[in-house]
C-alpha cells in the first residue's frame, strides 16, 4: 500500500512550529475520520488502529450507541458542574460502576476527567481513610504525568527525568516481572524487604498496581502475586488500589483485569474504554473507604461530565447486551495465537505476553543477552504504519509491540492487521 503525504505535511510542520516536542506523538499523520477498528487521514489513507487511542477504544471509534447517547445529552445540557448541581448521569454512572466492581461491600464512586486524576484522589481517600503518609508503587507501573503520579510511575526515560523534586513518601517495589527475573517469589521477598528497610507497612496508606502493566510492557502479575498482595495489606491495614486504567472494560477478556485473580481490591480506578473516547475516570471503592475525605474534599469543575457520563452510560449498555468479552477473549486467543508463531519464526522476539486482548511482544537483540531492543519495535511500527497498520510500544527503551486494537473489529480486520504485522516483522527481523 503506498501512502500519499501531501495534505498532512503541511499540518505537520505547523505541528513542529507550534507545539512543544515534549508533547509527542507516535505516528507522522494527521487524522480526519474514524470508524469501528479504521481511521483515515486527511490525504485520505486508511489505517487499521490498533492502538485504539491508548486503550480508550475498547469499543472502537464512533460506536454508534455512544456517538446517539452523546447526541441526545448535547440536547439537553453540556455543563453544569457537579460540584453546582447533581445531574442523572453522573449518579447513574457511579450506580452502575460500583454494582461491576467486585466485591460484597457497599460501594460508592466519584468521577473525574482523567486517569492521573483519578489516581491522585485514590491515594487522597487512602490517605485520609487511613490516616497515613506512604504509598507503594511498582517499578515498570504507569499512573499518569502529574507529579504525584509521575512519582508512582517507575520509569524515568522519558517521562522522569527533567521534573523533580517528586513527592515524598512514595517507595517503590519491583513489580513482577518473570522474563526479567523478578518471579512471584523474588516480587514479594523484596516488597518484604522494603517494609523492613523503608518503610513500615503501619505508615502505608496504600499499595497501588496495574494487574497488568501497562505502559511498562503489558507485563501480567500473576494471579498468586496479586493475592499475596491482598493477604499483606488486608495483614497491615493497607489499601490496595488497582489501577484498571488501561487494563479495564473487558480489554483482558473481563471488565475488570483484577477478575482474573479472585482478588477484591478496595479502590479502583478507572478512565479510558469507560467513555468510548469522551474524557471521564474515576475511582470506585468501598463506602466506607469512599466517604473518609470531608465534604468539599472532593471533585474538579469538570469531574464527569454530562456528555462523558452519557458516553459511559451507552458503552456499559454495550456491556451487558453485547457479548464484548467473549468476543475479547476470542480476539486474544487469535492475537495469542499469532504472536507465538512469530515468536517461532524470528530469534529477536524475546517474549510474547497475553491476558485476554492485552497481548504483547517483545524484542531482544537476542534470546541470550535479552537486551531490550528498542530500535527493533520502532521500525516494525514503521513498516506497520507503511503498510497501513498502527500501533504503540510500551516497555524498557520501547522494546514491546503492543495491542490494543478495538475488540469490535471485525475477524477479517483482525486477519489483515496481523497479515501486515507478520510482512513487517519479516521486513526487520532476523528469521
Ligand atoms: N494509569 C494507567 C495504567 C494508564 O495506562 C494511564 C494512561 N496511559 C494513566 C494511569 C494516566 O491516564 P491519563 O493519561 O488519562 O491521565
Amino acid at each position: 500500500m503506498a501512502i500519499a503525504r501531501s495534505e498532512s505535511s503541511v499540518f505537520l510542520e505547523l505541528r513542529q512550529r507550534e507545539i512543544p516536542r515534549g508533547v509527542s506523538t507516535a505516528h507522522p499523520i494527521v487524522a480526519q475520520r474514524a470508524d469501528g477498528a479504521r481511521l483515515w487521514d486527511v490525504d485520505g489513507n486508511e489505517y487499521l488502529d490498533f492502538a485504539g487511542g491508548i486503550g480508550v477504544l475498547n469499543l472502537g471509534h464512533r460506536h454508534p450507541q455512544i456517538v446517539e447517547a452523546v447526541r441526545a445529552q448535547l440536547e439537553q445540557f453540556i455543563h453544569v458542574s457537579f460540584q453546582v448541581a447533581i445531574y442523572e448521569g453522573y449518579v447513574r454512572v457511579a450506580e452502575r460502576l460500583n454494582r461491576l466492581a467486585p466485591g460484597d461491600a457497599p460501594k460508592k464512586t466519584m468521577l473525574v476527567s482523567t486517569g492521573a486524576e483519578a489516581v491522585e484522589n485514590a491515594v487522597k481517600i487512602a490517605r485520609a481513610f487511613t490516616g497515613r503518609p506512604a504509598v507503594v508503587t511498582f517499578q515498570h507501573g504507569y499512573h499518569g504525568r502529574t507529579l504525584l503520579t509521575l512519582t508512582m510511575t517507575g520509569k524515568t526515560s522519558p517521562y522522569k527525568q527533567s521534573f523533580g523534586p517528586y513527592c515524598p513518601e512514595v517507595y517503590q517495589a519491583p513489580y513482577p516481572y518473570d522474563y526479567r527475573g523478578w518471579t512471584t517469589e523474588r516480587a514479594l521477598s523484596a516488597l518484604d524487604e522494603l517494609f523492613e528497610a523503608q518503610v513500615a507497612p503501619e505508615r502505608v496508606a496504600a499499595i497501588v498496581i496495574e494487574p497488568v502493566a501497562g505502559e511498562g510492557g503489558f507485563i501480567p502479575a500473576p494471579p498468586e502475586f496479586l493475592r499475596e498482595l491482598r493477604a499483606r495489606t488486608e495483614r497491615h491495614g493497607i489499601m490496595l488500589v488497582a489501577d484498571e486504567i488501561q487494563t479495564g472494560f473487558g480489554r483482558t477478556g473481563t471488565i475488570f483485569a483484577i477478575e482474573h485473580a479472585g482478588v477484591v481490591p478496595d479502590l479502583i480506578c478507572v478512565a479510558k474504554s469507560l467513555a468510548g473516547g469522551l474524557p471521564l475516570a474515576g475511582v470506585i471503592g468501598r463506602a466506607d473507604v469512599m466517604d473518609a475525605p470531608e465534604p468539599g474534599g472532593l471533585g474538579g469543575t469538570y469531574g464527569g461530565n454530562p456528555l462523558a457520563c452519557a458516553a459511559a452510560l451507552a458503552t456499559l449498555d454495550v456491556f451487558e447486551r453485547q457479548p464484548i468479552l467473549a468476543r475479547a477473549r476470542d480476539v486474544g486467543e487469535r492475537l495469542h495465537d499469532a504472536f507465538r508463531e512469530l515468536a517461532r519464526r524470528h530469534e529477536q522476539i524475546g517474549d510474547v505476553r497475553a491476558l485476554g486482548a492485552m497481548v504483547a511482544l517483545e524484542l531482544v537483540e537476542d534470546r541470550a543477552s535479552k537486551r531490550p531492543a528498542g530500535r527493533l519495535a520502532a521500525e516494525i511500527q514503521r513498516e506497520a504504519r507503511e503498510r497501513g497498520l498502527l500501533l504503540m510500544r510500551a516497555g524498557n527503551d520501547g522494546c514491546v509491540i503492543r495491542i490494543l486494537a478495538p475488540l469490535v473489529m471485525t475477524d477479517e480486520e483482525l486477519d489483515m492487521g496481523l497479515a501486515r504485522l507478520h510482512e513487517s516483522c519479516a521486513a526487520v527481523l532476523r528469521s
